[in-house]
């Protein structure tokens, strides 16, 4: 199965990813997070994408669809793919449908989580993650049970994400309306969307992908 999961920044894009691979044969692939992989790698990639990320602008079309081709290629046919932040402009639409046939691979579902954008900016700003492990945590909904040290691994480490400050968010969010926003119709004509309640608790928007999914 292919999927893709849309919705702006701070929707839960990257924490429904995780859960779905969790005992699957899928693979999360987050542009956001190869990129962010490349500016730490120093890579010519990362050097590209790493002020234009810190603006929360979008980094070039060609950039994020040949991390996304250079991915799947890696993967067996077996493995399913859920895509996540990608794609988000009517031209990396183009590319993945060209890039999945020549993988021979098809689109099944895109599944939308849907948000109400006040809460985001609150969401955002206040999440963390474990350095180790990547568990996700937030200042004021989701503390560590033993105050600093990660649930899941026993880390001590965490870290924040620099373009999570509130004016980089409403760029981010602009650049979702503008650009992203309007890749909807295709897909619906397709007939392949499912909209889910993201501001439902974590399980509850879990279990409704997977009903979306059958
Ligand atoms: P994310 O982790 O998905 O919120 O992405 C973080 C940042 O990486 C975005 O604000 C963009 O600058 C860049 N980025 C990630 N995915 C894409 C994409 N598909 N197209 C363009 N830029 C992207």
């Amino acid at each position: 199965m292919n999927i893709i999961l849309l919705g702006p920044p701070g929707a839960g894009k990257g924490t429904q990813a995780q859960r779905l691979v969790d005992g699957r044969a899928m693979r999360q692939l987050s542009t956001g997070d190869m990129l962010r992989a490349a500016v730490k790698a120093g890579t010519p990639v990362g050097l590209k994408a790493k002020a234009v990320m810190e603006r929360g602008e979008l980094v070039s079309d060609e950039i994020v669809s040949e991390l996304i081709d250079a991915e799947l290629a890696t993967m067996g046919p077996a493995v399913g793919a859920i895509f996540d932040g990608y794609p988000r402009t009517g031209e990396q639409v183009s590319a993945l449908d060209e890039i999945l046939a020549r993988h021979g691979r098809r689109l099944d579902r895109v599944i939308e989580l849907e948000v109400d954008e006040d809460a985001l900016v609150d969401r955002i700003t206040g999440r963390f993650t474990c350095a180790n492990c990547g568990e996700g945590y937030h200042d004021r909904y989701k503390l560590p049970r033993q105050p600093g040290t990660c649930d899941k691994c026993g880390s001590t480490e965490f870290k924040r994400r620099p373009d999570d400050n509130e004016q980089t968010v409403r760029t981010r969010m602009a650049e979702y309306r503008a650009k992203t926003q309007p890749i909807l119709p295709d897909y619906e004509r397709r007939g392949i969307v499912a909209r889910v309640d993201g501001m439902a608790d974590m399980d509850s928007v879990s279990s409704a992908i997977e009903q979306a999914l059958g």
